[in-house]
Protein backbone atom coordinates (compact mmCIF):
# COMPACT_ATOMS: atom_id res chain seq x y z
CA UNK A 1 0.00 0.00 0.00
CA UNK A 2 1.49 3.95 -0.86
CA UNK A 3 1.66 5.82 2.05
CA UNK A 4 1.04 9.29 0.83
CA UNK A 5 1.83 12.41 3.11
CA UNK A 6 -0.07 16.14 2.75
CA UNK A 7 0.28 19.43 4.48
CA UNK A 8 -2.21 22.13 5.22
CA UNK A 9 -4.77 19.04 5.07
CA UNK A 10 -7.17 20.82 7.47
CA UNK A 11 -8.72 22.70 4.56
CA UNK A 12 -8.96 23.71 0.74
CA UNK A 13 -6.74 21.77 -2.18
CA UNK A 14 -5.27 20.00 0.87
CA UNK A 15 -8.51 18.65 1.91
CA UNK A 16 -9.52 17.55 -0.95
CA UNK A 17 -5.87 15.72 -1.66
CA UNK A 18 -6.50 13.90 1.06
CA UNK A 19 -10.24 12.71 -0.54
CA UNK A 20 -8.95 11.50 -3.42
CA UNK A 21 -5.42 9.74 -2.17
CA UNK A 22 -7.95 7.90 0.15
CA UNK A 23 -10.05 6.81 -2.89
CA UNK A 24 -7.40 5.06 -4.63
CA UNK A 25 -6.51 3.36 -1.52
CA UNK A 26 -3.27 5.11 -0.40
CA UNK A 27 -2.19 5.20 3.04
CA UNK A 28 -2.51 9.06 3.88
CA UNK A 29 -0.95 10.99 6.51
CA UNK A 30 -2.42 14.45 6.75
CA UNK A 31 -1.17 17.40 8.12
CA UNK A 32 -3.14 19.80 10.32
CA UNK A 33 -1.76 22.70 12.20
CA UNK A 34 -4.84 22.18 14.87
CA UNK A 35 -6.68 19.07 15.35
CA UNK A 36 -8.97 20.63 17.54
CA UNK A 37 -10.69 22.39 14.34
CA UNK A 38 -9.55 19.85 11.93
CA UNK A 39 -13.83 18.39 12.03
CA UNK A 40 -14.10 17.61 8.37
CA UNK A 41 -10.45 15.54 8.52
CA UNK A 42 -11.52 13.60 11.76
CA UNK A 43 -14.67 12.87 9.93
CA UNK A 44 -12.96 11.13 7.62
CA UNK A 45 -10.49 9.35 9.28
CA UNK A 46 -13.57 7.78 11.47
CA UNK A 47 -14.81 6.17 8.37
CA UNK A 48 -11.21 5.26 7.03
CA UNK A 49 -8.66 3.56 9.07
CA UNK A 50 -6.06 4.53 6.65
CA UNK A 51 -6.11 8.02 7.67
CA UNK A 52 -3.78 9.20 10.19
CA UNK A 53 -3.95 12.99 11.22
CA UNK A 54 -0.84 14.31 12.57
CA UNK A 55 0.13 18.03 13.80
CA UNK A 56 2.63 20.16 11.78
CA UNK A 57 3.08 23.51 11.36
CA UNK A 58 6.00 23.88 8.73
CA UNK A 59 6.82 27.69 9.92
CA UNK A 60 8.45 26.09 13.47
CA UNK A 61 11.65 24.11 13.18
CA UNK A 62 10.68 22.41 16.63
CA UNK A 63 7.30 21.29 15.20
CA UNK A 64 9.03 19.33 12.14
CA UNK A 65 11.48 17.71 14.33
CA UNK A 66 8.40 16.60 16.77
CA UNK A 67 6.21 15.74 13.24
CA UNK A 68 9.29 13.61 11.37
CA UNK A 69 9.84 11.85 14.49
CA UNK A 70 6.62 10.71 14.55
CA UNK A 71 7.02 9.03 11.19
CA UNK A 72 10.31 7.36 12.17
CA UNK A 73 11.45 5.12 9.68
CA UNK A 74 8.16 4.92 7.25
CA UNK A 75 8.66 4.79 3.72
CA UNK A 76 6.58 7.58 2.17
CA UNK A 77 5.89 7.26 -2.02
CA UNK A 78 4.09 10.99 -2.39
CA UNK A 79 5.15 14.20 -0.63
CA UNK A 80 2.12 17.02 -1.17
CA UNK A 81 3.96 20.04 0.03
CA UNK A 82 0.47 21.99 -0.06
CA UNK A 83 0.49 24.23 3.19
CA UNK A 84 1.14 27.78 1.89
CA UNK A 85 0.15 31.39 2.80
CA UNK A 86 -1.10 34.04 0.94
CA UNK A 87 -0.26 36.90 3.44
CA UNK A 88 -2.24 40.05 4.54
CA UNK A 89 -4.13 41.04 1.34
CA UNK A 90 -4.05 44.56 0.37
CA UNK A 91 -0.28 45.82 -0.01
CA UNK A 92 0.72 47.22 -2.69
CA UNK A 93 4.05 49.20 -3.52
CA UNK A 94 4.42 51.78 -1.11
CA UNK A 95 3.29 50.05 1.97
CA UNK A 96 4.85 46.43 1.91
CA UNK A 97 5.11 45.24 5.23
CA UNK A 98 8.36 43.08 5.70
CA UNK A 99 7.29 41.95 8.54
CA UNK A 100 4.71 39.93 6.78
CA UNK A 101 6.62 38.97 4.16
CA UNK A 102 8.80 37.15 6.45
CA UNK A 103 5.89 35.22 7.53
CA UNK A 104 5.05 34.37 4.45
CA UNK A 105 8.68 33.12 3.11
CA UNK A 106 8.92 31.16 6.03
CA UNK A 107 6.08 29.37 5.62
CA UNK A 108 5.81 28.83 1.63
CA UNK A 109 9.58 28.74 1.58
CA UNK A 110 12.07 28.17 4.23
CA UNK A 111 9.35 25.64 6.11
CA UNK A 112 8.35 24.11 3.03
CA UNK A 113 12.18 23.08 2.20
CA UNK A 114 12.69 22.12 5.97
CA UNK A 115 10.10 20.00 6.19
CA UNK A 116 11.14 18.17 2.55
CA UNK A 117 14.72 17.99 3.63
CA UNK A 118 13.35 16.21 6.97
CA UNK A 119 11.83 13.60 4.93
CA UNK A 120 14.62 12.64 2.75
CA UNK A 121 15.38 9.60 4.23
CA UNK A 122 11.56 8.56 4.47
CA UNK A 123 11.20 9.48 0.42
CA UNK A 124 14.47 7.10 -0.39
CA UNK A 125 13.23 4.21 1.41
CA UNK A 126 10.05 4.01 -1.31
CA UNK A 127 9.78 1.05 -3.34
CA UNK A 128 9.64 2.78 -6.54
CA UNK A 129 10.65 6.65 -7.06
CA UNK A 130 9.16 8.82 -4.38
CA UNK A 131 7.22 11.62 -6.39
CA UNK A 132 7.13 15.19 -4.44
CA UNK A 133 4.83 17.75 -5.97
CA UNK A 134 4.72 21.05 -4.56
CA UNK A 135 1.90 23.48 -4.74
CA UNK A 136 3.49 26.62 -6.03
CA UNK A 137 1.74 29.35 -8.57
CA UNK A 138 1.90 30.97 -11.40
CA UNK A 139 2.22 33.83 -9.41
CA UNK A 140 5.70 33.07 -9.18
CA UNK A 141 6.44 32.64 -12.76
CA UNK A 142 8.40 35.73 -14.40
CA UNK A 143 7.40 34.71 -17.84
CA UNK A 144 3.57 34.73 -16.54
CA UNK A 145 4.03 38.44 -15.11
CA UNK A 146 2.10 40.86 -17.24
CA UNK A 147 0.19 42.97 -14.27
CA UNK A 148 2.63 43.73 -11.29
CA UNK A 149 2.01 43.73 -8.11
CA UNK A 150 1.50 41.08 -5.30
CA UNK A 151 5.24 41.12 -3.93
CA UNK A 152 5.45 39.39 -1.14
CA UNK A 153 3.24 36.03 -2.88
CA UNK A 154 5.02 36.11 -6.18
CA UNK A 155 8.19 36.58 -4.83
CA UNK A 156 8.14 33.77 -2.28
CA UNK A 157 6.60 31.09 -4.78
CA UNK A 158 9.56 32.14 -6.82
CA UNK A 159 12.11 31.12 -4.33
CA UNK A 160 10.40 27.69 -4.20
CA UNK A 161 10.51 27.54 -7.51
CA UNK A 162 14.17 28.26 -7.69
CA UNK A 163 14.66 25.37 -4.54
CA UNK A 164 11.94 23.47 -6.73
CA UNK A 165 14.20 23.24 -9.96
CA UNK A 166 17.31 22.20 -7.43
CA UNK A 167 15.60 19.64 -5.82
CA UNK A 168 14.86 17.86 -9.23
CA UNK A 169 17.88 18.14 -10.53
CA UNK A 170 19.72 16.98 -7.18
CA UNK A 171 17.60 14.38 -6.25
CA UNK A 172 16.81 12.87 -9.99
CA UNK A 173 16.72 9.77 -11.07
CA UNK A 174 15.75 8.48 -7.13
CA UNK A 175 12.90 11.15 -6.20
CA UNK A 176 10.72 12.96 -8.70
CA UNK A 177 9.98 16.54 -8.49
CA UNK A 178 6.81 18.59 -9.99
CA UNK A 179 6.34 22.45 -9.50
CA UNK A 180 2.31 22.48 -9.59
CA UNK A 181 0.05 24.95 -10.40
CA UNK A 182 -3.41 24.46 -9.10
CA UNK A 183 -5.20 26.83 -10.87
CA UNK A 184 -7.33 29.54 -9.17
CA UNK A 185 -9.27 27.09 -7.22
CA UNK A 186 -12.68 28.08 -5.01
CA UNK A 187 -10.82 28.34 -1.30
CA UNK A 188 -10.63 30.34 1.14
CA UNK A 189 -7.16 31.52 -0.41
CA UNK A 190 -8.78 31.41 -4.01
CA UNK A 191 -12.03 33.26 -2.90
CA UNK A 192 -15.47 32.79 -4.18
CA UNK A 193 -14.70 34.30 -8.23
CA UNK A 194 -11.89 31.42 -8.62
CA UNK A 195 -12.55 29.51 -11.91
CA UNK A 196 -12.41 25.80 -10.79
CA UNK A 197 -13.40 23.64 -7.70
CA UNK A 198 -10.60 21.81 -5.64
CA UNK A 199 -12.08 18.79 -6.89
CA UNK A 200 -11.15 19.75 -10.35
CA UNK A 201 -8.15 21.16 -9.45
CA UNK A 202 -7.35 18.08 -7.48
CA UNK A 203 -8.23 15.19 -10.15
CA UNK A 204 -6.08 17.25 -12.81
CA UNK A 205 -3.01 17.41 -10.37
CA UNK A 206 -3.10 13.82 -9.22
CA UNK A 207 -3.06 13.05 -12.68
CA UNK A 208 -0.06 15.02 -13.35
CA UNK A 209 1.42 13.19 -10.46
CA UNK A 210 1.03 9.99 -11.79
CA UNK A 211 2.54 10.55 -14.85
CA UNK A 212 5.53 12.14 -13.59
CA UNK A 213 8.36 10.31 -14.38
CA UNK A 214 12.51 10.77 -15.02
CA UNK A 215 12.36 13.00 -18.02
CA UNK A 216 9.10 15.09 -17.09
CA UNK A 217 10.85 15.57 -13.10
CA UNK A 218 11.28 19.08 -12.57
CA UNK A 219 8.65 20.78 -14.68
CA UNK A 220 6.72 23.97 -13.75
CA UNK A 221 3.32 22.18 -14.25
CA UNK A 222 -0.49 23.22 -14.37
CA UNK A 223 -3.43 21.12 -13.18
CA UNK A 224 -4.21 20.06 -16.74
CA UNK A 225 -0.76 19.21 -17.63
CA UNK A 226 0.49 22.67 -19.49
CA UNK A 227 3.78 23.92 -18.96
CA UNK A 228 3.84 27.25 -17.65
CA UNK A 229 6.99 29.37 -17.79
CA UNK A 230 9.73 30.12 -15.40
P1 LIG B 1 -6.08 27.68 1.81
O1 LIG B 1 -5.72 29.03 2.31
O2 LIG B 1 -7.50 27.37 1.54
O3 LIG B 1 -5.46 26.56 2.78
C1 LIG B 1 -4.12 26.67 3.16
C2 LIG B 1 -3.74 25.49 4.02
O4 LIG B 1 -2.36 25.67 4.40
C3 LIG B 1 -4.57 25.42 5.31
O5 LIG B 1 -4.85 24.07 5.61
C4 LIG B 1 -3.62 26.01 6.35
O6 LIG B 1 -3.81 25.52 7.66
C5 LIG B 1 -2.28 25.53 5.82
N1 LIG B 1 -1.19 26.30 6.39
C6 LIG B 1 -1.00 27.64 6.36
N2 LIG B 1 0.11 27.96 7.05
C7 LIG B 1 0.64 26.80 7.52
C8 LIG B 1 1.76 26.46 8.32
N3 LIG B 1 2.56 27.39 8.82
N4 LIG B 1 1.98 25.16 8.61
C9 LIG B 1 1.16 24.20 8.14
N5 LIG B 1 0.06 24.45 7.41
C10 LIG B 1 -0.19 25.74 7.09
O7 LIG B 1 -5.22 27.49 0.46
P2 LIG B 1 -5.47 26.60 -0.85
O8 LIG B 1 -6.01 25.29 -0.47
O9 LIG B 1 -6.17 27.43 -1.84
O10 LIG B 1 -3.97 26.48 -1.40
C11 LIG B 1 -3.16 25.34 -1.23
C12 LIG B 1 -1.83 25.60 -1.95
O11 LIG B 1 -2.07 25.93 -3.33
C13 LIG B 1 -1.05 26.78 -1.36
O12 LIG B 1 0.33 26.48 -1.36
C14 LIG B 1 -1.34 27.91 -2.33
O13 LIG B 1 -0.31 28.89 -2.35
C15 LIG B 1 -1.46 27.16 -3.65
N6 LIG B 1 -2.24 27.87 -4.67
C16 LIG B 1 -3.59 28.09 -4.51
C17 LIG B 1 -4.32 28.74 -5.49
C18 LIG B 1 -5.78 28.97 -5.40
O14 LIG B 1 -6.37 29.55 -6.35
N7 LIG B 1 -6.47 28.58 -4.33
C19 LIG B 1 -3.67 29.22 -6.73
C20 LIG B 1 -2.24 28.95 -6.79
C21 LIG B 1 -1.58 28.29 -5.81
P3 LIG B 1 -5.00 26.08 8.64
O15 LIG B 1 -6.25 25.48 8.12
O16 LIG B 1 -4.58 25.62 9.98
O17 LIG B 1 -4.98 27.58 8.52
Amino acid sequence: MQHTVITGANRGIGLEFTRYYLSIGHQVTATVRNLDTAQELSALQAENKHLTLRVLDISQSSSIAAFTEQLGNKPIDVLINNAGYYGPKGYSLGNIDVHEWQKVMQINVLGTIELTQALLSNLKRAQSPAKIAFLTSKMGSMGDNNSGGSYIYRSSKAALNACIKSLSIDLAPEILVAALHPGWVQTDMGGANALITAQESVAGLASVIDQLNELTTGQFIDYSGKLIPW
